[in-house]
C-alpha cells in the first residue's frame, strides 16, 4: 500500500462499524488513506448473527473483502435463501416457501453470519494506512471559511478533513450536519421490540422441533408477532429474532425514553409466545438470556449529502430489520461511494460533485428499502387478520417483497453517475 494518498483530499470517517469499517477498507483498496474515529475504546458487535442478501454480497464482493471475510470466518453459505414462511400457531403450516416459489433462482442466495466475526474478519483488511482512533465521539461537525470539514470530539480535540463520512449508526450525530432541518424529530420507534437469543441447533434437535432451522431462514409469522429464525456458524447455531409490535398506537406517536436495548426475564419472552406452536416454543424456552431492542427507524431523509460530507449506512437510512436490509444497504452506499470516490477523474476540486452524483444514485434506493422494511414488518404481523388470512392473500403480499432488493445491478449505478459526472464536465478519463 503506497506511504502517500492516490487522492489530493483527506478523508474523515466517524464511527467504526461494519459500514464504516468496510468503507476505510474499500477506500485503502483504491489508494485512498482515511482516518476513522470511533466512540468506544475499541471495535465491537453485538452478539448475534445478521443476514445478508445477495446485493450485500456483490456490494462487498465489488469492494473486495467478500472472499477474504469468508476465508475468515470459516462460515459457507450455509444459510442460502431458502426462506420458508410458515404460521407461528398449530403445527406450523407452510405460508410461503420461496425457494419452490417461481421466482427463486440460485443468484438470491445469501449467508448468515456471527456479527463479531464479520467484523474481526473486516478489521484484519485493516491496513496501516488507515488510521483508527478510539474513544473519539463526535460532537459535532462543522465547515470551516476554506470549505474543509472540522470534527469536534468529547474530548475537546478536533480533526480536519476536506471529506468527511459520517457512519455513525441509527444515532448519528453526523447527520444533523447534513440535515436541512435538524430539528425535525427524525427517528421514530416503529412500536415494535424485538426479543434477540442464540441457541445450538443440537438443544433444538433434543426438543423435537422438525423445522430446517439449521439449512434455512424462516420466518414464524402470526397477528401482532414474528420470528425470523437462521443459521450462522456453519448451521450450529441459530440467530433468533422475537418481534412483538403494539399496532394500536399510531406510528411515531410513541417516543422511548429509557434504554434502547436491555436485558429482560425470560418469563417476559415466555408470557408473549405462550399460546404458539410447538418449534417456536422450543425456541423461546432456550433463549435464556434475552435482550429486548425498541426497533427505530428514520424518516426518509432528503439528502445523504451536505457539502463534502456524506453519510452512510444506518446514519442515512436506520430501517426496520424486517427484510434483514439494513447493512446491505449500507454495504451498498460504500460501494458506489468508493467506486466515485477511486475514479481517476475525481479530485478535491469536484468532490461536491461527485458526493451528489453519489446522493442522487443512493438516497431514493436505500429510502424505497427503508419503506418496504417497514411494510413487510406489517405484512408478517398481519398474518391471521382479514385480508391476510388466506394463503393466497398472503403469498399476493409477499411475492415480489425480495426481488427490488435483491436483484439490483450497482455496476449500472455506478456507470449512471458517471455517465451524469460526464455530462456535467467530469474529465474524460477511463476507470
Ligand atoms: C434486531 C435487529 C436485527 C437486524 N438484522 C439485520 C440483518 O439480518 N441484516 C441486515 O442487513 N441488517 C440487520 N439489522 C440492521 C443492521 O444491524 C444495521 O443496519 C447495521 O448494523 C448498521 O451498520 P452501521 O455501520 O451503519 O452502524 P453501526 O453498526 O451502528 O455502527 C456505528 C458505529 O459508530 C460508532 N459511533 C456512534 N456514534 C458515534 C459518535 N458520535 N462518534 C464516533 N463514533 C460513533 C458506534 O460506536 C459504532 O461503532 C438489524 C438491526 C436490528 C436492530
Amino acid at each position: 500500500m503506497p506511504s502517500v494518498s492516490s487522492k489530493d483530499f483527506r478523508v474523515a470517517i466517524v464511527g467504526g462499524g461494519l459500514c464504516g469499517l468496510a468503507c476505510a477498507v474499500g477506500l485503502a483498496k483504491r489508494g485512498i488513506h482515511s482516518d476513522v474515529f470511533e466512540t468506544a475504546p475499541k471495535f465491537d458487535e453485538v452478539g448475534a448473527g445478521v443476514g445478508l442478501g445477495p446485493n450485500a454480497l456483490r456490494a462487498l464482493k465489488g469492494l473486495g473483502l467478500l472472499d477474504a471475510i469468508l476465508a475468515r470466518t470459516e462460515e459457507a453459505q450455509q444459510t442460502a435463501r431458502r426462506m420458508l414462511y410458515v404460521s407461528g400457531l398449530g403445527a406450523h403450516e407452510t405460508v410461503y416457501d420461496y425457494e419452490t416459489s417461481s421466482v427463486f433462482t440460485e443468484a438470491d442466495d445469501g449467508i448468515g453470519i456471527y456479527r463479531p466475526a464479520f467484523l474481526d474478519a473486516v478489521m484484519h483488511l485493516l491496513p496501516d494506512t488507515s488510521r483508527t482512533h478510539f474513544n473519539k465521539r463526535c460532537t459535532s461537525i462543522s465547515t470551516t471559511e476554506s470549505g474543509t470539514h472540522c470534527i469536534h470530539f468529547a474530548d475537546g480535540t478536533t480533526h480536519e478533513a476536506d471529506l468527511v463520512i459520517g457512519a455513525d449508526g441509527i444515532k448519528s450525530v453526523s447527520r444533523s450536519a447534513v440535515e436541512l432541518n435538524p430539528e425535525k424529530r427524525r427517528l421514530q420507534f416503529t412500536n415494535t421490540v424485538a426479543y434477540r437469543g442464540l441457541v445450538p441447533i443440537t438443544t433444538l434437535r433434543q426438543e423435537g422441533t422438525t423445522t430446517e432451522f439449521d439449512t434455512r431462514l424462516c420466518s414464524f409469522i402470526g397477528i401482532d408477532k414474528h420470528i425470523i429464525a437462521f443459521p450462522i456458524q456453519s448451521g450450529k447455531i441459530v440467530n433468533i429474532v422475537a418481534f412483538v409490535t403494539d399496532f394500536s398506537v399510531p406510528l411515531g406517536s410513541v417516543e422511548v425514553t429509557g434504554p434502547w436495548v436491555e436485558a429482560v426475564p425470560h418469563q417476559e419472552l415466555l408470557d408473549k409466545y405462550d399460546d404458539w406452536g410447538h418449534d417456536v416454543m422450543a425456541m423461546i424456552k432456550h433463549m435464556k438470556s434475552p435482550s429486548k431492542w425498541s426497533i427505530h427507524m428514520l424518516t426518509p431523509l432528503e439528502s445523504f449529502v451536505r457539502g463534502k460530507l456524506a453519510l452512510v449506512g444506518d446514519a442515512a437510512h436506520a430501517m426496520a430489520p424486517h427484510l434483514g436490509a439494513g447493512v446491505g444497504q449500507g454495504f451498498e452506499d460504500v460501494f458506489v461511494l468508493c467506486k466515485l470516490l477511486g475514479h481517476p477523474s475525481t479530485n478535491l476540486s469536484n468532490l461536491e460533485a461527485v458526493l451528489k452524483a453519489y446522493d442522487a444514485i443512493r438516497q431514493p434506493r436505500a429510502n424505497m428499502v427503508l419503506k418496504e422494511s417497514y411494510r413487510a414488518g406489517v405484512v408478517y404481523e398481519n398474518f391471521g387478520k382479514p385480508g391476510y388470512s388466506t394463503g393466497d392473500q398472503i403469498r399476493g403480499h409477499l411475492t415480489g417483497i425480495w426481488e427490488p432488493i435483491w436483484r439490483h445491478d450497482l455496476d449500472a449505478d455506478v456507470a449512471a453517475a458517471v455517465a451524469s459526472l460526464k455530462e456535467h464536465g467530469f474529465p474524460v478519463v477511463t476507470d
